[in-house]
């Protein structure tokens, strides 16, 4: 099990520690728990090592470092990296070696950190459980028989089976927070345009954000000092100065602070008692940090899974129409399939019918799902009544944050309606699926930033988290405030029992 980020940079800047030492014992426990957990889709074994060595060797020579010098993170197989696979998850791209970095990881390597291999993840970021990643099942270190969430699974459980200490996730829609509180680890979805999509693989373009995962805010606040900023390389990424990040966990003192709960998310139907206690306590914490608790509403909410989930499939129908066999990703032979049965598939054309069996057979059933819906949504006819009206639905819910933000500094609720669910149990019905991201996709369709912290457990022993929320560009809000959670509380220390190295 390694240590906290903090910890290891510490010890590597002491010198307690070499950046080869450090990668061994990362590799080690990947070695340990990778047959059980599968949370990686490649381990860059070789050139991590030597990016330690070449650690070591400035260390040595008297070169002053750089701030995360020797520091072993993951990535999520949706961002590129440079000379190394970047899969999706997908059959699709089961060949692709990019030839550039995402900025997020060039960041993160410019800043000294090891990039020690790609997480599992649903395919092409679709999914809330990993399960429908063509790599395999990843399972969630407190309990195997568990999913570990998704879609940024194999990043979460990559930091709770103790691989490394931090991972680097993405979540359209929930899939950084969600994993991160299924797995009892801290994860901060950014705000929209605070970290570059340059070389991010889009599922939903206008959703789509990168984000760090770690035991703590603080191991959280160290990797976002790194990826965040402006870059023109994303014409949406946000010109907006990089505050210090750790500077504001220097205080606890929450006196001034108004946080509002959103009662109604967690007096829902068929919200889990585990996850109204992690809420009802939090508020409790907070109110002895000082702060002022208040209600808040969002009055669209019970729009936000219907809306995300027009918007989403929209986007990626349109963001996957790349994947042809011809522009990008897997290419499979012209002519008929001997199965299929598709009205017109004789008269088909040699490029017609490539497009088609490079499609059917390079996505997995949810992706396809996803595009035909999208698709649909935006044809004739059914455009205005889909898509113009789910972003006018929209532009309400984030009206509703605009208005919160006047009462509140920040919102409390719950990440997910349960903790984690059972392998399985979920794989076969979409809509249960999707009523993972009740409480999650708000932030998104808004923009905001939020956090997942581990707030306890259920009566199994598995994590359950809860979600912070803050106006556009207050991630130091959320750092802040996070932090003080844990300074008084234990949750974030908790280590799974089931499987880890
Ligand atoms: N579970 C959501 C979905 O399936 C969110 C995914 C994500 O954030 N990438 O679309």
């Amino acid at each position: 099990m390694l240590d906290s980020a903090t910890s290891i940079l510490n010890a590597l800047q002491s010198g307690d520690v070499t950046a080869c030492e450090v990668v061994e014992k990362s590799l080690a426990a990947i070695d340990s728990t990778q047959s059980s957990i599968n949370a990686y889709t490649h381990v860059a074994r070789e050139s991590a090592l030597a990016a330690a060595q070449q650690v070591d060797t400035d260390r040595k020579a008297g070169k002053t470092l750089v701030p995360l010098a020797g520091l072993p993170v993951a990535v999520k197989d949706v961002l590129c990296t440079n000379n190394m696979p970047t899969t999706c998850s997908s059959n699709m791209l089961r060949d692709f070696v990019p030839p550039y970095d995402a900025t997020v990881v060039a960041r993160l390597k410019a800043a000294g950190a090891i990039v020690m291999g790609k997480t599992n993840m649903d395919e092409f970021a679709m999914g809330a459980s990993t399960e429908t990643s063509a790599m395999g099942l990843t399972r969630n270190p407190w309990n195997p028989e568990y999913t570990p969430g998704g879609s940024s699974g194999g990043a979460a459980a990559a930091v709770a089976a103790g691989t490394v200490p931090l991972s680097i996730g993405t979540d359209t829609g929930g899939s950084i927070r969600q994993p991160a509180a299924f797995c009892g680890v801290t994860g901060l979805k950014p705000t929209y345009g605070r970290c570059s999509r340059y070389g991010l693989v889009a599922f939903a373009s206008s959703l789509d954000q990168a984000g760090p995962m770690g035991w703590s805010v603080e191991d959280v606040a160290v990797a976002m000092q790194a990826m965040a900023g402006y870059d023109p390389a994303d014409s949406t990424s946000v010109d907006h100065d990089v505050p210090d990040y750790r500077a504001v966990l220097a205080s606890t003192d929450l006196r001034g602070i108004k946080i509002g709960v959103l009662r109604d998310s967690t007096n829902q139907d068929g919200v889990s008692d585990s996850v109204r206690k992690a809420v009802s306590d939090a508020e409790k914490v907070y109110r002895e940090l000082g702060a002022e608790i208040v209600e808040i509403s969002l009055e669209h909410s019970p729009y936000w899974v219907p809306t995300y989930y027009v918007i989403a499939p929209c986007e990626a129908s349109s963001n996957l129409s790349r994947f042809d066999g011809a522009h990008y990703g897997f290419r499979a032979a012209e002519g008929a399939r001997a199965d299929s049965d598709l009205e017109g598939a004789d008269e088909m054309g040699p490029l017609e019918s490539m497009y088609r069996n490079s499609r059917a057979a390079g996505f997995g059933s949810e992706v396809k799902r996803r595009i035909i819906v999208g698709t649909y949504a935006l044809s004739e006819g059914y455009y205005d009544a889909y898509y113009n009206q789910a972003l006018k639905v929209r532009r309400l819910i984030r009206g509703d944050y605009d208005a919160a933000f006047t009462q509140a500094d920040l919102l409390l609720g719950p990440v997910t309606p349960s903790p984690a669910f059972a392998l399985g149990e979920n794989k076969d019905d979409p809509i249960a699926m999707y009523l993972c991201d009740l409480f999650t996709v708000g932030a998104n369709l808004a923009g905001v930033p939020a956090i997942s912290l581990p707030a306890g457990q259920d009566e199994s022993g598995l994590p359950v988290g809860i979600q912070l929320q803050a106006p556009v560009m207050e991630e130091s809000r959320l750092l802040f405030a996070g932090n003080a959670f844990q300074s008084v509380t234990q949750h974030h220390q908790a280590r799974p029992t089931g499987v880890s190295a």
